[in-house]
Order: structure tokens, then sequence, then C-alpha cells
């Protein structure tokens, strides 16, 4: 399992050049850079240093990409685990996974944990999930719990975990000295979609009739993940019909088929809400 871990242990490459748009949010981001780069800036003042930070937002909104870049400002060691890979785990499980994480981290402190989806394990413990047999998610919630207050302020981890709906969590996360801090990650609008087209253009060779006004223009509610999506979808595109340049009709095909995507998804999830 050490193995394991070691895997999921990156030097993050990530940086905030790579975040377009949420400027709210990098602002709060940035103090989380300080406090793993600076600390003492704030212990000898007796300050105590935020240990969980929740960063709440719909989905592809760049809450992993947020993550990875705080690892990759601050140059220390992400690990990261989801919410959901625990949910069809063992018993005893999840839970030692969770110990054996926050242990190499603390070993390699300064250092970020990320936990993707902390919905999967955190959510209320109501009657609804009582019904059903929940025990490794709680004992993992638990666990994290436990870790979350069994590491002393100012140890130099900081954990940041990822949810689309902090209302549903389980109120025992959000207390002081757990995840008490959130940021919060909106869809970007069309300005911002812009910055977010301009970052993902970056690697792609484009036709002199980009017309970046117009993608940003006819993708209203795209995510960073949605315009990722259609420019590489683009490109795609583009290759598959020998192009030497991905021009602004590859880009309106590929957005077409993005948004034939969240229409089918959309189709899918809808009649169980
Ligand atoms: P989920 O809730 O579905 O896990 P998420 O909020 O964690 O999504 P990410 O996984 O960070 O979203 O985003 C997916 C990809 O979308 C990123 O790797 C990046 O390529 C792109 N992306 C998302 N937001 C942005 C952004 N603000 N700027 C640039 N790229 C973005």
């Amino acid at each position: 399992s050490t193995a394991k871990l070691m895997d999921r242990t990156i030097k993050s490459t990530t940086t905030f050049k790579d975040v377009a748009g949420l400027k709210e949010a990098k602002v709060e981001i940035k103090e989380i850079v300080d406090f793993l780069k600076n600390p003492e800036t704030y212990t000898k003042l007796g300050a105590k240093i935020p240990k969980g930070v929740l960063l709440v937002g719909p989905p592809g909104t760049g809450k992993t990409l947020m993550a990875r870049a705080v690892a990759g400002e601050a140059q220390v060691p992400f690990f990261s685990l989801s919410g959901s890979e625990f949910v069809e785990m063992f018993v005893g499980v999840g839970a030692s996974r969770v110990r054996d994480l926050f242990k190499k981290a603390k070993e390699s402190a300064p250092s970020i944990i990320f936990i993707d989806e902390i919905d999967a394990v955190g959510r209320t413990r109501d009657k609804a999930n009582a019904l059903r047999t929940n025990d490794e998610r709680e004992s993992t919630l638990n666990q994290l719990l436990t870790e979350l207050d069994g590491f002393g302020v100012n140890t130099g981890v900081i954990v940041l975990a990822a949810t689309n709906r902090a209302d549903i969590l389980d109120k025992a996360l959000l207390r002081p000295g757990r995840f008490d801090r959130h940021i919060f990650l909106e869809l970007p609008n069309k300005d911002e979609r812009k910055e977010i087209f301009l970052v993902h253009l970056r690697p792609i060779k484009k036709a002199a009739d980009v017309d970046l006004e117009i993608l940003a223009s006819l993708s209203p509610g795209f995510s960073g993940a949605d315009i990722a999506n259609i420019c590489n979808e683009a490109a795609l595109i583009a290759a598959r019909k020998k192009k030497n340049e991905v021009a602004q009709e590859d880009f309106m095909e590929a957005r077409d088929r993005v948004i034939g995507g969240l229409e089918r998804k959309s189709k899918i999830i809808s009649p169980k809400e």
C-alpha cells in the first residue's frame, strides 16, 4: 500500500498561470500558498494556520486545478485521494488509507493533501443514508475527523477538499479547526471564459480566423473543463480533416459536440432529480 500511496504523491507543475479567471478565489488561495511558504510570519504572532480548506463549486470549475496550483506555487508535495474511491471499499481499508496518507503528508511537511469529492465520504449521516449499510463510509469519515483533530496546529500540512455541494456535508466536518474555511469557485462569465480559452489555446496551432470573442460569447454556462474540452476536441477535428491549423469552424463543431454531450448528460441525470 505504500507503493500505491507513493504513486499519488506528485510534484505539481501547475501554477497560477494555468488557472484563468477565479480572481477572488485566487486571492484567498494565495494566502494558503503563503502559509506553506512562510509559516513563521504567522506563527511568530501566535496565529494558528488553517488546517482544512474547502473548495466549493460546480463540476469543472477548477477545484482540482486550484489545489494542484497551490502545491506547484508553494513547491510542496501533493498527496491526493478521491472520496468516491471509498464507497466501494472493504471495511477498514478506507480508514487505513486515510491514516497512511496523513502520516506520509506529515513526514513530508510542508505538504498538501487534496481530497476530491469529499461529499462521497462526508455526506450528512441522515436517515436515508442510515438505511443503507454505510459502515465503510462512516469509518472513513471518522478517521478523517480523527486525523484533522490529531495533527497539531502549524504542522505544515494543509488539507484541501473539493465538493460541488457544501450544504450536504456533515456539520462535524465544518467545525472550527477542521474545514472551517470555504473558497467558492463560480462558473466563468464571458470575460473569464475568454481568459480560459486563452490558456487552452496556448498549445494549439490556430488559424488566423479564430475569434476568441465569438467563442466566449457562444459558450454561456460552460465550465473551464468544458472549454478545455472544446479546445482539444477542435484540434482533434482539424487533425482528422488533415488540416495544418485549427480553424474557427473546427471550434464551432467542437462546441456543438460538447453541447451535445452536456445535453445527454443532463437527460440522464434529470429523471432522478
Ligand atoms: P470536478 O468537480 O468535476 O472534479 P473540478 O472543479 O475539480 O471538477 P478540474 O478538474 O480542476 O475541475 O477542471 C478540469 C480541467 O478543466 C482542468 O484540468 C483544466 O484543464 C480546465 N479548467 C477548469 N477550470 C479552469 C480555469 N479556471 N482555468 C483554466 N482551466 C480550467
